[in-house]
């Protein structure tokens, strides 16, 4: 059986190994990271995420998904908290279905099942502190140097830089991909773009009341739009939520102008007063807590030969907007492994196959990211949102199978991103005609009935 070198145990890389694992495929599995299981997990990424129907299927066919949603809280709509004082927040479901819901689940527990589900197979070997620098695509062979000797720690073998090679290379590591770097260097007109929001995010943390009670409603995605910037937050089981300021980095009321304790306090009692008497420690958490830029990676091929592969962050890393990065890159370690069973002897027409499928799709998802975006920051809070969503609600409830909103189809289904963008433009075009038809007509009929009176 073929050996595969995976370059980051991340969500992807985890789960990857392990359905390539279950195919009996040879896995060593580096990560530049230490074992998330000893305490030292991921920063600068979030640290929770909304799990949705890709996830979940995923996660099912490999046998975990029922593991992970014993971690998760269902968050069954959007609570909008409006910007006037004294307003209530105000509840939008996700779908006209009250069963359906995306999953607030956190990255620690996650990636440690992914790990672990990858484990389970005595063909994949996981291998922490190990950083890779570059891979040479043409022998498959990635160049590692041991982390804890970069931190100053002897590593217990003594090498400090060490090979891999295998029959083929994969590229999980995110959005600052070192495999895909390698790509851009020896392949010749390799295709990357890389664009950056003019937005920032921070962390912050709404701890859990008396007796780890959740200080707000617990099974919803809670967001205060503001226009131009919002701040979102997800419950966490531990009964407090993580809150993330999507915020602008420059400008006249910005992340580079809010620097002292007056600052801080001035802006959120203005923006968030509801917010505020939750956070007791929010002067610190803003001090302390990183700045995080956000980016869109476009790159092509996500391939070299039967050598390289890009999955996931590394080859299509979209803005968080969606709550879809995770899922679509678990849905790629489904197609990767549907098109090598597919060509089990053809590893290049595999690695073209899965690439031809994938690229569209989150070509779409980048987009649908971005504007979605615009979505959560500012139409949130209209009322012409409310009655859009009621209304989509009302067709998706009569025409059944029919009509689906776009929400519902990235969310929900496992359409591909492009045919739901697509599909929901038609299903908008028909809508916006019909209700054009519609005021048509009952003007008409009022003119009719004016004209038959007199
Ligand atoms: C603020 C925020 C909120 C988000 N919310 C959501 C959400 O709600 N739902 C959703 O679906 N997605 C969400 N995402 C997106 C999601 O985090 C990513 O899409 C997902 O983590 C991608 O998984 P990955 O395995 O490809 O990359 P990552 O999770 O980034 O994993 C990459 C791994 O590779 C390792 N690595 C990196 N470089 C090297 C190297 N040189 N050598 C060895 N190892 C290396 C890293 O340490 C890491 O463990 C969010 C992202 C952000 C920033």
């Amino acid at each position: 059986m073929a050996k595969f070198v995976l370059i980051g145990s991340g969500l992807a890389g985890g789960l990857l190994a392990a359905y390539l694992g279950r195919r009996g495929y040879e896995v060593d599995l580096y990560e530049r990271r230490a074992d998330p299981r000893e305490g030292n997990m991921v920063g600068g990424r979030s640290i929770n995420l909304a799990l949705s129907t890709r996830g979940i299927d995923a996660l099912e066919q490999i046998g975990i998904a029922d593991e992970v949603l014993e971690h998760a809280i269902p968050m069954r709509g959007r609570m909008i908290h409006p910007a006037a004082a004294g307003s209530a927040p105000i509840f939008v479901p996700y779908d006209v279905d009250p069963n359906k819901h995306i999953n607030s689940i956190g990255r620690a527990a996650l990636n440690t099942i992914v790990i672990e589900a990858a484990q389970r197979y005595p063909n994949v070997h996981v291998k922490f502190n190990h950083k890779c620098t570059e891979v040479d695509l043409n022998s498959a062979t990635a160049q590692l140097i041991n982390s804890s000797v970069e931190a100053g720690v002897s590593p217990a073998s003594g090498n400090a830089i060490i090979e891999a090679r295998g029959d083929a290379v994969i590229g999980v590591d995110g959005a600052f991909s070192a495999v895909r770097q390698s790509m851009q260097l020896q392949i010749h007109n390799f295709q990357y773009d890389e664009s950056y929001l003019a937005h920032g995010y921070k962390e912050l943390t709404i701890p859990p009341g008396p007796n780890g009670s959740w200080q707000m409603e617990k099974n919803a995605l809670h967001i205060w739009p503001r226009k131009s910037f919002m701040m979102i937050a997800l419950p966490n089981p531990d009964g407090s939520f993580t809150c993330t300021l999507f915020w602008e980095f420059e400008g006249p009321r910005s992340f580079a102008t809010t620097k002292t304790d007056d600052d801080i306090r001035r802006f959120f009692d203005e923006e968030f007063p509801d917010a505020v008497p939750l956070m007791p420690n929010l002067l610190e958490d803003f001090k302390s807590n990183p700045t995080g830029s956000l980016v869109t990676i476009r790159c092509a091929p996500w391939f070299y030969k039967d050598k390289v592969a890009l999955v996931g962050d590394a080859a299509h890393a979209v803005v968080p907007f969606y709550g879809q990065g995770m899922n679509a890159a678990f849905e790629d370690c489904v197609v990767l492994d549907e098109c090598l069973a597919e060509f089990p002897e053809d590893r290049q027409r595999a690695f073209k196959e899965y690439f031809d499928r994938r690229k569209v799709n989150a070509d779409a998802l980048a987009d649908l990211a971005l504007e979605n975006f615009i979505e959560m920051r500012d139409k949130t809070a209209s009322k012409t949102f409310r009655a859009k969503k009621k209304l989509d609600h009302l067709l998706e409830g009569f025409l059944s199978g029919i009509y689906l909103p776009l929400y519902t189809m990235v969310t929900f289904t496992r359409i591909p991103y492009a045919n739901a963008a697509r599909r929901a433009r038609v299903q908008d075009c028909l809508v916006y005609a019909g209700l054009i038809g519609a005021a048509i007509f009952v003007v008409a009929s009022i003119l009719f009935l004016i004209h038959a009176i007199s």
